[in-house]
């Protein structure tokens, strides 16, 4: 299994790529927080235990988050290329994952973007609340106010989106960041990217950073 994991802030970019290199070369792409949204929704346990977390803006516990990383890559085959976008948080989550040599990490590559423009990417950010197209109101907003343009849907925010708990999210991401940069950095496998550009750019940069990346260490399909 070939992982690479993105590292950064919340709102630096990385599920809008992920999501791209999983369309268009067959990444396994894992979201945690997507997942844990997903667990939210329908009721199960771990969705009330992370909702506590989340909407706070702290981190759902490690031994939570390794146990659901690791159910979810026995699902992958051994020889697929896996993306994991939102985790690791910690560097025990990091170590954890590298604890086994089945899904120890290739490659992390870090989004870079300046800390002034995370709020605002992070608090107008919105979505439709049936098709989950996603939307901003200053860089991407819909021609009706508050409805989808795809299916018109009511446009809603996460519930971590809110101001208060963005600022939260981002001081607990700095608190674990260099941790596991220093970590990741010290294995010689840290790429970063500039990702304040345009999705297009960065995707061109992202693609040409992975194939030279398992080019030159291993193959990817
Ligand atoms: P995200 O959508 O990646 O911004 O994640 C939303 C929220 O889910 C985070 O603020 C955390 O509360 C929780 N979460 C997602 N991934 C992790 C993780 N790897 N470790 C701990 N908490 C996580």
């Amino acid at each position: 299994m070939n992982i690479t994991v993105f590292l950064g802030a919340p709102g630096s970019g990385k599920g809008t790529q992920a999501k791209k290199l999983a369309q268009d070369k067959g990444f396994f792409h894992f979201s945690t927080g997507d997942m844990l949204r997903a667990e939210i929704k329908k009721g199960t346990e771990l969705g009330t235990k992370a909702r506590a977390y989340i909407d706070k803006g702290e981190l759902v516990p490690d031994t939570v988050m390794i146990e659901l990383i690791e159910d979810s890559l026995l699902r992958v085959r051994r020889d697929g290329n896996v993306l994991l976008d939102g985790f690791p948080r910690t560097l025990a989550q990091a170590k954890a994952l590298d604890s086994k040599q089945s899904t120890s990490v290739g490659l992390s590559i870090l989004f870079e973007v300046p800390e002034t423009l995370l709020i605002e990417r992070l608090t107008g950010r919105r979505s439709c609340s049936q098709c989950a197209e996603p939307y901003h109101i200053v860089f991407i907003p819909p021609k009706v106010s508050g409805l989808c343009d795809k299916c018109g849907g009511k446009l809603t925010q996460r519930t971590d989106d809110t101001e208060d708990v963005v600022k939260r999210r981002l001081e607990v991401f700095k608190r674990q960041n260099d941790e596991l940069l220093h970590y990741y950095a010290s294995k010689k496998n840290l790429a970063r990217i500039d990702a304040n550009r345009s999705v297009n750019d960065i995707q061109q940069e992202l693609s040409h950073v992975i194939e030279q990346w398992y080019t030159l260490n291993h193959s990817v399909n």
